[in-house]
């Protein structure tokens, strides 16, 4: 079966269209800058094979329907593309930021589907009208085949209450759904079951904590293959320092910077989401543009390292306090996979308490999954890279299997 995956966004639409006979990548590509004056076009074919290729467009795209049918003509065009026909696409993932506690698993998309996720506008206000625009278009473009949604969210409703509530008058909870959902859901549902398997043991007996490390980042606890607790909450803003946002800070900050700056609530949430994390420490969301300001002692990028490294060992303590016995600390995303020096402030000082990185083998340029952790290490420390559109695809596949 090949199943494109779209994962639409207010401004672009990132896609990949995979063949799961194999599990291998036929194109993928971006359009941004929709609406915009001028927006772009990258498409690769067969990325990462041996006759990858690339086409890139730069035009003005007034839509999301431009944009689809640009990525329609990429993808068959008569001399480059990858398919002959429309026809050979046979299903259609959707990647969904927020599903609410709506959403316990990846379903077929109906209007029931598309109503709920209207619904859920308030509480993903930022995504969930870009993924809406993305499924119309798609079902207006694609009316014979059929689409699925698959959500960031649903990893996470296996936490229990004690973990998801906040403790805020109840009647937020009962009346506008405020509770914690968690999100990278994809990714760690990914790695879990990868990281079961490079361990060995049946995913229903892991315990691990999930570390995504990238420009947004979040930790997972996973107990016996499913998620008990997540660092991120009702929005993907708290928990760990990321490129541009702050992770935990106390709530008081919003009234005094009303207070004390005149800001307005949408302005306190543009900097706390985009001005903030390592941006707001030191200018610079990048963490190579980070490490390039270190060794050039930038004092206020060291800053941001250390507290970025505090936070992460904060987190794992607690996640071991949680989960008791983990199998695996597993590391994925952009940073995650990449950057030793972040592995290591990470990992530094949890060494009583079973966690002991191999200094070679987290310095060691490889790629695909491997064990970073000293052979006496208690706890295994793995390396382990994500890939949310292959699980979307999975996930879409398996919705659409005749049961
Ligand atoms: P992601 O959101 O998963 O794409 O990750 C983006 C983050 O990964 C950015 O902060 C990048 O600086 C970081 N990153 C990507 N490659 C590397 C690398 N080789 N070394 C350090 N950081 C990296």
């Amino acid at each position: 079966m090949n199943v494109l995956v779209i994962n639409s966004g207010s401004s672009s639409i990132k896609y990949q269209l995979l063949d799961m006979r194999t599990e291998t990548v036929m194109c993928s590509g971006a359009v941004e800058r929709i609406g915009e004056a001028v927006g772009s076009v990258t498409h690769k074919i067969a990325p990462g094979g041996d006759t990858e290729d690339w086409i890139s467009l730069t035009q003005p795209i007034a839509d999301h329907e431009e944009g689809m049918h640009l990525v329609i003509g990429l993808i068959t065009d008569a001399k480059r593309g990858v398919v002959k026909s429309l026809d050979e696409i046979e299903a259609i993932g959707h990647r969904i930021v927020q599903g609410g506690d709506i959403f316990h698993a990846s379903c077929r998309v109906d209007d029931r589907v598309v109503d709920e996720l209207t619904k859920l506008i308030p509480l993903g206000p930022v995504h969930n009208p870009g993924h809406l625009a993305g499924i119309r278009v798609s079902r207006q473009l694609f009316p014979q085949v059929p689409q699925v949604t698959v959500f960031d969210t649903v990893f996470h409703q296996t936490m229990p209450p004690r973990a998801y509530m906040y403790a805020l008058p109840y009647e937020l909870y009962e009346e506008l759904k405020v509770r914690r959902y968690g999100f990278h859901g994809t990714s760690h549902a990914y790695v879990t079951k990868e990281a079961a398997r490079f361990l060995g043991k049946p995913v229903e007996e892991v315990n691990l904590i999930t570390v995504h490390l990238g420009n947004g980042s979040s930790m997972c606890a996973v107990q016996n293959g499913k998620s008990v607790d997540t660092s991120m909450g009702l929005t993907p803003l708290e928990g760990l320092i990321m490129g541009t946002r702050c992770g935990d800070a106390d709530l008081a900050i919003y009234p005094l910077l009303g207070a004390e700056k005149g800001l307005s609530i949408s302005e306190i949430n543009d900097l706390t989401n985009k001005q903030s994390g390592f941006k707001g420490i030191c200018g610079k969301n990048d963490m190579r543009d980070i490490h390039e300001a270190v060794a050039q002692g930038d004092s206020r990028a060291r800053l941001a390292l250390d507290m970025f490294g505090y936070r992460n060992r904060k987190y794992i303590g607690s996640y071991l306090a949680v989960l008791g016995r983990v199998d695996a600390i597993v590391f994925t995303a952009g940073i995650g996979e990449n950057d030793p020096v972040a592995r290591e402030l990470t990992c530094r000082g949890l060494e009583h308490l079973g966690i002991k990185l191999d200094h070679d083998r987290n310095l060691a340029p490889a790629r695909g999954a491997r064990d970073i952790a000293a052979s006496d290490s208690a706890v295994r420390v793995l390396v382990i890279p994500t890939n949310e559109e292959l699980e979307i695809a999975r996930q879409t596949v398996a919705v659409l299997k005749p049961s």
